[in-house]
């Protein structure tokens, strides 16, 4: 899924930077707490090894579907069956089984409804005055443990889930059960952000999904998942093979997860010419332009079967419109195999600064992630702009419609990245949704550096978000989505675990050691259910270190980094006899240090120390043998960790040599803005300009010339006026006017 807090959230990063960074009253660190044994809570079983692997007993049930489904276009109404092979793996006889009825998400008396707070949520029904929700007509046995039976068995739905009482135990270890379902709801107009119905000019697209009952997950870890689908917590489910007859008006065209089976049935010749053509196309191929869409008939009495089957999949989501034009183009894999990048879009969504990239953007997501992680297994890549500002399903993503530009390819990539996880590597997204939005945005982070050259990428140092992963205010990135606040969701289940991820790669384990964790990771749980503790192990494996203390910190607790230099001396008072650094370790989650020396005769050297410097020790002091004059010792120069407190970041030895062209006393003073709700106070200390809201630890400006000063970590300009009355502080071309009071 897709959340865009990231711009309206940088932009007020300073507001909300003086506002929330460091307390300083924190307790001091505590090196026994950070690197204390026992952190794993469980013991490997036969099912998960010690080593994070599945153990070798691992099981796993899965679930195969046909589902055939018809479309009332105009009631907005899906009526179908859903008949399910529910194969019983575990070692446990089932008296019972427990579905998901998602749709019921939509009833006006569900869970999910009495949680959406009086300010509105995502979730839900969005406002539109709607009961939803399935109608059930029937649920029958065919057959068990291979005995046919054709008996209508009890069953109780509570909420989003149905548990249906078998007649007689699924047998352990390969019981197999057969059931059908009849079923029909009226789709919401707007559906928790993930389906919904759309009308454009040339018809309503309707983009379909959690649509059809889905067993739930039993496993070795909970038994039956049977947390409702409340709206924040995404889904769990069994992996299997899944077949859709889809029954749509004549005029529509549908676009699903997997492979189309009677394209000859659907597609004029003509269009089916294209389909081949795009097949082998490096381009992106028009299947149904704009004019064909514009010039379509807008109803039909008649209808068309549209012939789907997937495999391997936990899912399957489709769409339905007369309003689509259609683009493709093939997909490169590295094994040699092909797919192909398809888009599927109005013609309000169309032209180049739009819809008209989605096919490049897809293949490129969809190439890049199957190069670096593991390759793609689907037979197809489907984009479809619809009302879900973003969603994901096996094979198929539903993008905004009015999504351009980099916004476009921010989300595609996004939602087409789901396709690893959550779609390959299996987690609990209902639990931990980290591990499927949060290693998502990493892998995202690194494809946006990737695609074309960088055309959409801009360097977002860690240091810039410090405010927001050192707030006091949210809760652990290890808290279900259910269970935090919705306006932390974007930072608990997205950014900071994509930190978290970027730091453990770029500042602990290094990328080689790293990359080949994370794709020993991938390649173990491809299609399984990794747990976070899978995912830890895993990671300590491969790499051979140790990583309690980093998962204590960044997942499991809200530890803030934040390390000082403490002092910069010269050994005799000589600096041609070596340099002595002082650092401190203040935060209670250390983390390895890299400092870079900056010399009087314009040269730097860098320092790396690693963290076991912090295993038995807060303050640390170390020789550098140099024979050279410092004029600064800075910790983490290029701002990729979010260390709380950055004042105390640099260590100035003999002074600014720029600050002495100024006369830094004519910007002191006390400064307020009509705009924010923020006081401001400089002060001149060490010959440096320092910067500090009320109550928040001070930050120092460098002077760049021009009345203008820096704080370059987090992108911060200070523009001081002529008469010196006021400043204008900008950040990422966000402006806010502060006056002299
Ligand atoms: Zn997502």
């Amino acid at each position: 899924m897709n959340l865009k807090l990231f711009k309206p959230l940088f932009t007020l990063a300073v507001a909300v930077s003086l506002n929330l960074a460091a307390q300083n009253d924190a307790p001091k660190y505590s090196y026994t707490e950070a690197f204390k044994p026992f952190f794993y809570m469980n013991n490997a079983t036969e099912t998960r090894s010690a080593s994070g692997q599945p153990g070798h007993n691992y099981w796993q049930n899965s679930a195969d579907y046909v589902l055939n489904a018809s479309l009332n276009d105009v009631k907005n109404e899906i009526s179908g069956s859903a008949e399910i092979t529910y194969t019983n793996n575990s070692f446990d006889n089932l008296s019972f089984l427990w579905l998901q009825l998602d749709q019921n998400l939509f009833k006006k008396d569900s869970r999910g409804n009495a949680v959406v707070p009086m300010g509105g949520s995502r979730n839900g029904a969005h406002g539109q005055d709607f009961d939803g929700g399935y109608t059930i007509k029937s649920v029958e046995i065919l057959s068990a443990n291979g005995k046919n039976l054709k008996i209508n068995p009890k069953y109780t739905i509570s909420d989003t889930r149905m548990q249906i009482d078998l007649p007689q135990d699924l047998k352990s270890k390969g019981g197999v059960v057969k059931l059908i379902i009849n079923y029909s709801f009226v789709s919401p107009d707007y559906g928790s952000d993930r389906m919904g119905v759309e009308p454009t000019k040339n018809g309503k697209i309707f983009t379909i999904a959690q649509w059809f009952p889905r067993m739930c997950v039993y496993d070795d870890i909970t038994g039956w998942n049977t947390l409702p689908y409340l709206g924040a917590g995404e889904f769990f489910l069994e992996y299997g093979n899944i077949t859709a007859n889809l029954t749509v008006p004549a005029n529509q065209y549908v676009v699903a997860s997997g492979e189309l089976l009677n394209p000859k049935e659907v597609y004029s010749s003509d269009q089916n010419k294209k389909w081949d053509a795009a097949r082998n196309s490096e381009k992106t191929v028009i299947i149904r332009s704009a004019a064909e869409a514009n010039a379509a008939e807008k109803n039909s009495t008649a209808t068309k079967t549209w012939k789907f089957k997937i495999e391997n999949t936990r899912d399957f989501a489709w769409a339905s419109s007369s309003a689509f034009i259609l683009d493709a183009a093939k997909i490169n894999l590295p094994s040699g195999k092909k797919s192909l990048a398809v888009s599927a879009y109005p013609v309000e969504s169309d032209g180049n600064a739009a819809w008209g990239r989605s096919t490049e953007y897809t293949k490129s997501s969809i190439e890049h992630y199957s190069k670096r992680w593991y390759e793609y297994t689907y037979p197809n890549a489907v984009n479809v702009a619809g009302n879900p500002g973003g969603m994901e399903y096996p094979g198929i993503v539903f993008c905004g419609m009015s999504s351009k530009g980099a916004d476009l390819w921010g989300v595609t990539d996004h939602e087409f990245g789901h396709n690893w996880f959550p779609m390959i590597v299996g987690s609990n997204e209902r639990m931990f949704a980290w591990m499927d939005e949060g290693f998502n945005t990493f892998i995202n982070s690194i494809s946006e550096q990737d695609f074309n050259k960088g055309e959409y990428y801009t360097p977002k140092p860690l240091q810039s978000m410090a405010f927001a992963f050192n707030s006091d205010q949210m809760e652990p990135i290890m808290t279900a989505p259910d269970n935090l606040k919705e306006r932390n969701l974007g930072f608990l289940a997205y950014y900071k675990p994509s930190a978290g991820l970027q730091m453990l790669r770029e500042n602990i384990l290094g990328e080689e050691k790293f990359d080949k964790a994370f794709r020993e990771y991938i390649k173990r749980w491809a299609f399984k259910h990794p747990t976070p503790e899978d995912f830890f192990r895993t990671m300590e494996n491969s790499s051979g270190e140790e990583l309690n203390w980093f998962w204590r910190g960044w997942f499991l607790n809200k530890w803030k980094i934040d390390q000082a230099v403490k002092n910069v001396s010269y050994k005799s008072g000589d600096f041609t006899k070596g340099a002595v650094i002082k650092l401190e370790n203040i935060g209670q989650l250390p983390m390895p240090v890299n400092l870079e020396i900056k010399f009087k005769d314009g040269t730097t050297q860098n320092v790396k120390l690693p963290v076991e410097i912090w295993k038995r020790n807060s303050e640390w002091t170390f020789e550098v043998p140099t024979t050279k004059e410092i004029t600064s010792v800075q910790l983490d120069p290029k701002g990729s960790l979010p260390d709380a407190n950055v004042s105390d970041n640099t260590f100035k030895v003999d002074g600014n040599s720029v600050a002495e062209k100024v006369d830094l006393k004519q910007f002191i003073g006390n400064f307020s803005s009509k705009e924010i709700p923020l006081k401001i106070v400089t002060t001149v200390e060490n010959n440096q300009l320092m910067l500090q809201a009320t109550g928040q630890p001070k930050i120092p400006l460098d002077y760049e010339g021009a009345d203008k000063f820096g704080f370059s970590v987090a992108g911060i300009e200070f523009q001081f006026s002529k008469d010196r009355k006021g400043f204008t502080l900008n950040q990422g071309g966000k402006k806010f006017e502060f006056t002299r009071d």
